[in-house]
């Protein structure tokens, strides 16, 4: 189907208040534009250069989410322009964020990243250190960045009680979180593969690509 299509289909299913960033991460301008066009404003990329090419390119009300590892020597690159940082996973790239956006004049509004997983290969803070995060002197000085909710990914298995068990996990961290801070808003959790169970356990924000865009092509 066109892009156009699956877009509408995807947003026809979703409930009110959950946000779709289009994940358009390897795939051509053109596929974004014509995502544009059906009213998509919001796009997730994991690589901060091929970003900045896609922000300088393109239209500029579109908002931009980095959703993928960040290395702190990027930062420098998207923090003029980022919308949402999804994956902060140390209090080192928080850091470095901070001092991006300050020199920006900007307060950047990022995602602490939660391992929720099984598999040790996805990044993210464990319970312990989110809450010695928050908690710490450092964070409480930061003047230009605002943490606005968690993210997490599931695991990638067949076994949906599983995965609905992880997105359960985070939901009750941010439910918790809230209590700890202010502007606590959004939990960014759900995919492709598995964005109706995500949404069933309280995601707000979905992140998908494939659905959307068709398979990706890593080359
Ligand atoms: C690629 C990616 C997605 C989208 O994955 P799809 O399965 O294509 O929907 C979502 N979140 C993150 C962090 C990703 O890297």
């Amino acid at each position: 189907m066109p892009i156009k299509d699956n877009l509408n289909k995807i947003k026809s299913e979703l409930p009110e208040g959950v946000t779709l960033v289009a994940v358009s991460k390897t795939k051509p301008k053109e596929d974004i534009l014509e995502a544009y066009e059906a009213g998509q404003r919001i796009f997730g990329e994991n690589k901060v250069q091929e970003m900045v090419q896609k922000w300088e390119d393109l239209p500029k009300d579109i908002e931009w989410h980095m959703i993928g590892h960040v290395q702190r020597n990027k930062v420098k690159y998207m923090a003029e322009f980022v919308s949402l940082i999804h994956g902060v996973d140390s209090p080192r790239l928080l850091k470095e964020i901070n001092k991006q956006a300050k020199k920006h004049d900007r307060v950047i509004p990022c995602l602490l990243q939660i391992h929720i997983a099984e598999e040790d290969t996805k990044f993210g803070l464990d319970e312990k250190e989110l809450y010695e995060l928050i908690s710490s002197d450092d964070f409480k000085a930061m003047e230009n960045i605002k943490i606005v909710g968690l993210m997490g990914m599931a695991t990638f298995t067949d076994d949906k009680n599983q995965v609905r068990k992880e997105f359960a996990q985070l939901k009750s961290m941010f439910d918790d979180l809230k209590s700890k801070l202010d502007d606590i808003t959004i939990l960014s959790m759900g995919m492709s593969g598995d964005y109706k169970i995500a949404i069933e356990e309280g995601s707000n924000m979905v992140r998908i690509g494939s659905s959307i865009f068709g398979a990706r092509n890593y080359s």
